[in-house]
C-alpha cells in the first residue's frame, strides 16, 4: 500500500471486477446506438453557471452537492454533477440542433462528482451513461427512451426492477399547482432545511422519505389534478405507448425528480434489492432547459443510469455476467532462444486479430503456467530447446488437456482455425 489512499467515497476499478464494469456500460449504451443515437463527450467540468442557472427552482444537487473551483485565471468552473445541461450545451454550442433533422439523438458514458454523503450505492465519484433526444415534442420519444433503458436492464438480465411513471405538467400547469401544494406544506410541522425546500422547490418535498414526513404529507394536493389537458393528453399517449410496447410501469404521482427542470414526463427505475439508494436511473422531459442556458426553445426529453448501481442490482440479483476471456492464447517460453521465437509467435498472433499474452519476468516453468491458467486462455503455447530444433511448439488445449506439435510456420493458422 502507499501513503494514499481513494478519496472519500470514491472508490477504484480494479481487475477483475473492472470488466464488470465495462461490460454494464456496453449493455446500457448498446440499445442506444442501435437506435440512432449519436456519442457525444464532454469536459469534465464546466461553468458553474451551466448547472447554478440562478432561477427559478433550486435543488440539493446545485445548492449542496456540487464541487466548485476558481481556477489560477479566476474562471468559476464545477466537476460535471450531471449530463443533461453539458450536452445540451455542447449540442446548442456545435449547432447540432439546425445542421439536420430533429431531434438530434445523442448518448454518452462518464464521470459524475457529488458532494454527498458517502454510502453503499451513492458515492462522490460515480458513473452513468445517458441519453439525451433534443428537440421534438412527442410522447413516442419519451416512450422509445424507457423502452430502451428497460431493454438494457432485461438484456443484462435484471429482473427486479420497477419503473415509475408520473408526468410534472408544463409552464401553464406546473405553476399553479406549485401555489397549492406550497399553501398546504407551509401549515405543517417541517424542519429548517425543509421549509426552506418549500420556498426552493416544493414539490421536492413530496420525495422526503422520512415517515414523520410522509405522514403529514397524507392529503397532500397532487399534480395530476391539476394537469392541464394538453399535459394530459400526451402522458395518456406515453402511457399507451408504453402498454403497447409490453413495458410494464407504475403511476406514481409523488414522483419527482432531483433536478429541476424537468417538465411533463418523468420517470425512475428503481430496483429492490438495493436498500434506500434504490434508484439505478431516471429521466424525463426537460422542454425549458434550452432556454434557461440561453438556446432557443427545444423540448427534449433524456435519462442518465446509474453504471454502479446497475452492478450493486447485478450482485442483488446474484447475476453473473458472462465475460469472455479477455485472452486466446498464452505463450510460455523454456530458454532464451524460446522467448525470443515465441515473443515473435505473440506479435504475430496479436497482429492477426488473436488475443495473445506471454510469460513475461523470466519465472520457470511452474509459475508461468500459473500465469496461463490465471489468464483464462483456451491455449497455451510451450516451447523449449528441443522444440525448435525440431522447427515445433507445443499448443495444449486447456479445456480438453489435449497437447499436439505444431509447426512453427503454421502456429497463427491452426490458433485462429481453432478458436473459429
Ligand atoms: P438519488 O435520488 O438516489 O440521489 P438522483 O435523483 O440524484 O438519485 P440522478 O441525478 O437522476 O439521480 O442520476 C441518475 C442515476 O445516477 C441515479 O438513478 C443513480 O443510479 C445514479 N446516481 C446518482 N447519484 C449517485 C451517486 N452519488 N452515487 C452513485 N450513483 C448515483
Ligand atoms: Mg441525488
Amino acid at each position: 500500500m502507499s501513503t494514499f489512499k481513494a478519496p472519500k467515497g470514491t472508490y477504484d476499478l480494479t481487475p477483475p471486477d473492472s470488466a464488470k464494469y465495462l461490460a454494464v456500460r456496453e449493455a446500457l449504451s448498446a440499445p442506444l446506438k442501435n437506435s440512432g443515437y449519436g456519442y457525444i463527450e464532454t469536459p469534465g467540468f464546466e461553468d458553474v453557471a451551466l448547472f447554478s442557472r440562478g432561477v427559478g427552482e433550486s435543488t440539493d444537487i446545485v445548492s449542496k452537492e456540487m464541487y466548485t473551483l476558481t481556477t489560477k485565471g479566476g474562471s468559476e468552473l464545477a466537476l460535471r454533477p450531471e449530463g443533461t445541461a453539458s450536452v445540451l450545451r455542447a449540442a446548442l454550442e456545435a449547432n447540432l440542433h439546425k445542421l439536420g433533422n430533429l431531434p438530434v439523438k445523442l448518448w454518452y458514458s462518464g464521470s459524475y462528482y457529488r458532494y454527498e454523503r458517502p454510502q453503499k450505492g451513492r458515492y462522490r465519484h460515480f458513473s452513468q451513461v445517458g441519453a439525451e433526444a433534443i428537440g421534438a415534442e412527442d410522447p413516442a420519444l419519451d416512450a422509445e427512451l424507457i423502452i430502451l433503458a428497460d431493454q438494457a436492464y432485461r438484456t443484462l438480465g435484471l429482473q427486479n426492477f420497477r419503473i415509475l411513471l408520473n408526468s410534472l405538467g408544463d409552464k401553464e400547469c406546473r405553476p399553479v399547482y406549485r401555489d397549492a401544494l406550497q399553501e398546504f406544506l407551509r401549515e405543517l410541522d417541517l424542519d429548517e432545511d425543509t421549509r426552506r425546500r418549500i420556498d426552493l422547490n416544493p414539490l421536492r418535498v413530496l420525495d422526503d422519505k422520512r415517515p414523520e414526513v410522509q405522514k403529514q404529507l397524507v392529503g397532500a394536493p397532487v399534480l395530476r389534478d391539476y394537469l392541464c389537458d394538453a399535459c394530459k393528453a400526451y402522458h395518456e399517449e406515453v402511457r399507451d405507448l408504453l402498454t403497447a410496447a409490453g413495458v410494464v410501469y407504475e403511476d406514481d404521482e409523488k414522483l419527482v425528480r432531483g433536478l429541476d427542470y424537468y417538465t411533463r414526463t418523468t420517470f425512475e427505475f428503481v430496483h429492490d434489492g438495493l436498500g434506500s439508494q434504490s434508484a439505478v436511473g431516471g429521466g424525463g422531459r426537460y422542454d425549458g432547459l434550452s432556454e434557461m442556458i440561453g438556446g432557443p426553445a427545444l423540448p427534449s426529453v433524456g435519462w442518465a443510469l446509474g453504471v454502479d448501481r446497475t452492478v450493486l442490482a447485478l450482485e442483488a440479483e446474484g447475476i453473473e455476467l458472462e465475460l469472455p476471456s479477455s485472452t486466446s492464447v498464452f505463450a510460455v517460453p523454456l530458454g532464451e532462444e524460446a522467448r525470443r521465437v515465441l515473443f515473435a509467435k505473440v506479435t504475430e498472433l496479436r497482429r492477426a486479430g488473436v488475443a495473445a499474452d506471454f510469460a513475461f519476468g523470466g519465472r520457470g516453468l511452474k509459475g508461468a503456467m500459473k500465469s496461463a491458467n490465471r489468464s483464462g486462455a483456451r491455449f497455451t503455447v510451450v516451447a523449449g530447446e528441443r522444440d525448435l530444433a525440431d522447427g515445433v511448439v507445443q499448443l495444449k488445449d486447456m479445456e480438453s488437456g489435449e497437447q499436439q506439435a505444431v509447426a512453427l510456420d503454421a502456429l497463427v493458422a491452426e490458433v485462429q482455425q481453432k478458436l473459429a
